[in-house]
């Protein structure tokens, strides 16, 4: 059946302006580094893009690489958006990203303008896209200079095959003077993401202030911790879980007796809230005001629903806020 919008779906979400710029990104995002590859239901991830979409979510964040296979998110998306979503491209804000390796020998990964510019084009063909609204440069390198990367970066944008640049799990010290490159190309960064969660808080020693001085805006992924910050794993590990699929990046070994101690008591602190642990992991990253977004993933729908059911209560008290700090510290 033809896919319909829900005529509501502005009517609840909130929309942050990212940094100093004047594009407004939905306070949740939603990203496709899991559950959306060839190795997944390709009904779910379509269930799941509409429900986003239908809520308000306006963000869907994709990388070259995510999948299985690599390069297969964004196909599938590609797919999604042509078959449902074919009036809808203005509505949406969608970011892929080159950094981590791709294809084989030297032009495959990191930072060259070879790389970059071969990446953003070919992810553009996957996705049957004429320019993507947000590239990211993935992760910092070394080896290249930081002039040849923001300079690819910038060429992309005024070829037209971008709108904005952003950079992702850049320290404070390489940002800065990434920015001020980009800066004086004329393409100001518009966007930083960094990991960050109740369980990684190391942008808030330097980098939220540094956002925040040069005007760009913040997207946190894996706000839920990979998804240990929500009450899937209080009462074991569930077979669908992430953690159950050995992923290199989440495994059985991780929710460790320490981790649920701890996620316990957080939960208490959420139903005193009203609110699932989920949300309650979403709005404590949200409370940051140089927060633009939370990026989060899904394997279902009912979760995208729980998720965005977090803008419902995001203030704190300084109370809540201390008895967080201080599980997060002694636990
Ligand atoms: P999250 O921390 O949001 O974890 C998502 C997982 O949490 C889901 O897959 C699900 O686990 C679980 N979950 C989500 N909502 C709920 C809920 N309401 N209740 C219970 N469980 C829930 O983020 P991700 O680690 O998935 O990362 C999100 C996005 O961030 C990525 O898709 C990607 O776009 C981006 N990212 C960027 C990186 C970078 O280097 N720039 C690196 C990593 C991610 P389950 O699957 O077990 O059901």
């Amino acid at each position: 059946m033809t896919y319909v919008a829900r005529k509501e779906r502005y009517d609840t979400m909130k929309y942050n302006y990212c940094g100093n710029s004047g594009l407004k990104i939905s306070a949740i995002s939603l990203g496709l580094w899991h559950n959306f590859g060839d190795a997944n239901s390709h009904e779910n991830s379509r269930t799941m893009i509409r429900r986003a979409f239908d809520l308000g979510i306006t963000h869907f964040d994709l990388a070259n690489n995510y999948g299985p296979p690599p390069g297969s998110a964004e196909v599938n998306f590609g797919r999604i958006l042509r078959d449902d979503f074919k009036g809808y491209r203005d509505e949406i804000v969608i970011s892929t990203k080159a950094g981590y390796r791709m294809w084989p020998g030297p032009y495959g990964d990191f930072a060259s303008k070879k790389y970059l510019v071969a990446s953003i084009d070919q992810s553009l063909k996957r996705m049957g896209l004429d320019y993507v609204d947000i590239f990211y440069h993935h992760r910092p390198d070394e080896m290249t200079p930081l002039e040849e990367t923001m300079g690819a970066l910038d060429g992309i944008v005024r070829q037209g095959k971008a709108l904005y640049i952003g950079l992702s799990n850049y320290k404070p010290d390489q940002a800065k003077k990434a920015f001020a490159i980009l800066t004086a190309l004329g393409t100001p960064c518009l966007i930083h993401q960094p990991r960050y969660s109740m369980l990684d808080r190391w942008i808030e020693d330097g980098l939220l202030t540094l956002l925040e001085d040069a005007g760009v805006g913040c997207i946190a992924f894996s706000p839920l911790g990979k998804g240990m910050l929500t009450n899937r794993y209080l009462y074991g590990v569930p077979e669908d879980s992430r953690a159950a699929s050995q992923s290199t990046f989440l495994k059985s070994e991780d929710i460790t007796e320490n981790l649920i101690l701890k996620v316990a008591m957080l939960n208490k602190i959420a139903e005193q809230r009203k609110q699932s642990m989920a949300q309650l992991a979403l709005a404590w990253v949200l409370r940051n005001k140089q927060m633009t977004s939370v990026l989060i993933g899904a394997s279902k729908v009912s979760q995208i629903d729980d998720c965005v059911g977090a803008l419902q209560r995001l203030d704190f008290t300084v109370e809540e806020l201390d008895a967080i700090d201080r599980i997060l510290e002694n636990h």
